[in-house]
């Protein structure tokens, strides 16, 4: 009993955290979203060279087709490996048979040269013809100068900016910064404490998962007139995970809620990568709809077509020997925990 659907799209990742986790703990426990992304993410972003960074997005990757996620939205962060970092991401998904729309977060922590080697890239990336948007971290760790100067890199590349707002209290004057600047292409990801009146223009990717893990609270995205899609922050790529986590904190927040509202965000992804419309998933269960899906757990692809090519059969994927990727993954991350 299978039913087949386009291919899943996970609207915010970050392939560079899939080797995370199982890292060691921070020395302190992080009591704020300023602390965990301090103590938690900025020393592992810090860690990361190209040949970790390759590894990470193998295995992300994997996951996200194992998943029947056949497009990722990558948000990327190396510090200390920016030059070139966008395409062995590329690189990456393209082995294992993914799509993929990168884009490296630009940034002031690292100072003015942090922030002008990340637009850098972007611009290299973009007009070597790699498909992507214009990263930039979040309003909060960049002077206007540098939100504007990506915003206008963006305009003359004719991409949109996908950029972090309101996710936490800290970046609370978001809104008010890129006001002016943000348009209707832009992928604004989590939008948590973002106004419902007036809002920003762009796509709002929610992050449910990661909202919980992090405790920024609850993005009610049903109050937003923006379109809304489904990311996972970095946690894997299993969007039909996401979709029922999606349901669920809609329907803890308001009892009327019905799964046909996060089924429309998931498939609302498709947006930002039109092709998955003709990628094919085959899934091990029938029927492929909300109130189904939304209460069967466990549902998993038995065959995924990416472009005309079967990437995943009953056998696992065609491109790529998973468990050498994993064991592979894991050697990477052992070198990485060290290093933290
Ligand atoms: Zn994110």
């Amino acid at each position: 009993m299978t039913a087949t659907t386009p291919g899943l799209v996970c609207a915010h990742h970050h392939l560079y955290s899939a080797l995370a986790r199982g890292m060691p703990p921070p020395p302190r426990t992080p009591r704020s979203f300023g602390q965990i992304l301090e103590q938690i993410w900025w020393r592992l972003d810090v860690a990361l060279d190209l040949e970790l960074l390759r590894a990470s997005a193998m295995l992300g990757a994997l996951e996200a087709l194992e998943q029947g996620t056949t497009a990722i939205v990558d948000h990327h962060e190396s510090p200390t490996a920016i030059e070139g970092s966008l395409t062995v991401i590329a690189e990456a998904c393209a082995e294992v048979g993914v799509r993929v729309v990168c884009a490296y977060g630009v940034t002031d922590r690292h100072g003015a040269d942090g922030a002008r080697r990340g637009l850098e890239e972007n611009r290299r990336f973009l007009t070597e013809g790699g498909r992507g948007l214009v990263g930039v971290h979040a309003a909060f760790t960049c002077t206007d100068a540098t939100l504007e100067a990506a915003a206008g890199l963006a305009r003359d590349l004719g991409v949109g900016v996908h950029v972090h707002v309101c996710e936490g209290p800290e970046d609370a004057a978001a809104p008010d910064r890129l006001a002016g600047l943000a348009r209707e292409d832009w992928l604004l990801a989590h939008a948590v404490h973002l106004p419902t009146r007036p809002t920003l223009p762009g796509t709002v990717a929610h992050n449910p998962r990661s909202n919980l893990n992090n405790a920024v609270g609850y993005a009610r995205p049903a109050r937003l007139a923006n379109p809304v899609v489904l990311g996972s922050d970095g946690i894997g790529a299993a969007m039909l995970d996401e979709f029922r986590l999606a349901h669920l904190v809609h329907r803890a927040d308001d009892v009327t809620a019905t799964p046909d509202t996060a089924w429309g965000w998931l498939e609302a992804g498709r947006a930002l990568v039109p092709e998955t419309a003709g990628d094919e998933v085959s899934w091990d269960y029938d029927p492929m709809d909300p109130w189904h899906v939304a209460f069967t757990p466990g549902i998993r692809p038995v065959r995924v077509v990416v472009d005309g090519e079967v990437v995943l059969d009953e056998h696992g994927p065609t491109r790529v020997d998973a468990a050498q990727v994993r064991a592979h993954a894991r050697e990477q991350a052992r070198r990485l925990h060290a290093r933290l």
